[in-house]
């Protein structure tokens, strides 16, 4: 008997199998949930569609979050096909490669719009479509933000305030959706090589120095991410919204990150 039995989730954001959505979309269907997915263009369905085909799922549908039209367009089927749902992931970021490198002062109008409609917005976006959706007792949305919201990571520049700007965004839905039962929370993972990292220019030192950092001395996976998220999303978790959670093998705690290797 898994934690998510009965439940229905919906996943944005999976691109490949190194895609941290995936590893939710993993540990969501082993603890029982029924999964649909979305994924942000045509180039990515020959991907998507068989890794989801490998879950048992068989709603896959495209989704470019910066168009309202195709918000609509995908919580229309996601009612068609599923009725309601219980569970929205949102796993989805992005900023231009030249906002991601250099300075941050450097960031232009255009990329800072472009990082907040896409990596923000869209949260929001997302969210108030599903909430129709929702069974009348609630429902649990999980968003994925990062360190660098909280305190300067070099390179990360505009990211970084967009996850600022995205963490906060999940706390003012958790207030707003908090009575009709509707949990909004967001883990903070560590540094994971995926598509959307391999655009961080120095990544793997962020790695090699973050594994050295953290109290667990170790790299953190889609799986571990993906536990957590779980958690959040079942009813053990039901007195918890509004929170950022870390997977992060504790390096958020250290006050001086020395790079020891073990
Ligand atoms: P990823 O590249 O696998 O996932 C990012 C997803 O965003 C992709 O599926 C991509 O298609 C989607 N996306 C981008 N633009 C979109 C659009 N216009 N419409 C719809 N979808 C769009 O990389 P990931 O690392 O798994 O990223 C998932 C989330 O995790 C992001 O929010 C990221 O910032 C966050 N995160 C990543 C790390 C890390 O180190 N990889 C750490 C903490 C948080």
């Amino acid at each position: 008997m898994g934690s998510l039995d009965g439940k229905t989730a919906l996943v944005f954001g999976v691109a490949n199998d190194h895609s941290i959505s995936w590893g939710i979309a993993q540990a969501l269907a082993r603890e029982g949930a029924k999964l649909g997915f979305s994924y942000a263009g045509p180039n990515l369905e020959k991907r998507v569609r068989p890794l989801a085909e490998s879950l048992g799922a068989t709603f896959v549908e495209q989704c470019d979050v910066g168009s309202d039209a195709e918000v609509a367009q995908v919580f229309a089927r996601a009612k068609e096909a599923f009725g309601t749902f219980d569970i929205l992931v949102h796993g989805i970021a992005f900023a231009s490669r030249e906002d991601l490198a250099g300075r941050f002062v450097d960031t232009s109008r255009e990329g800072f719009l472009l990082a907040h409609n896409i990596s923000v917005y869209s949260l929001v976006a997302l969210t108030r479509a599903a909430l129709p959706l929702f069974p009348a007792g609630g429902g649990a949305v999980l968003t994925l933000t990062y360190y660098g919201a909280e305190k300067v990571v070099p390179k990360y520049n505009v990211m970084g305030v967009a996850k600022a700007s995205l963490e906060a965004t999940m706390r003012y839905l958790a207030s707003d959706l908090g009575p009709q039962g509707v949990r909004v929370n967001a883990v903070s993972a560590g540094p994971i090589r995926t598509l959307a990292a391999s655009g961080i220019s120095g990544f793997r030192d962020y790695q090699r120095s973050f594994a050295g950092a953290a109290p667990l001395r170790r790299n953190v996976t889609i799986e571990d991410v993906g536990n957590a998220a779980a958690f959040l999303c079942s009813d053990a978790a039901r007195a918890i919204t509004g929170e950022v959670v870390y997977v992060d093998s504790g390096y958020n705690i250290m006050g001086m990150q020395t790079a020891e290797e073990s």
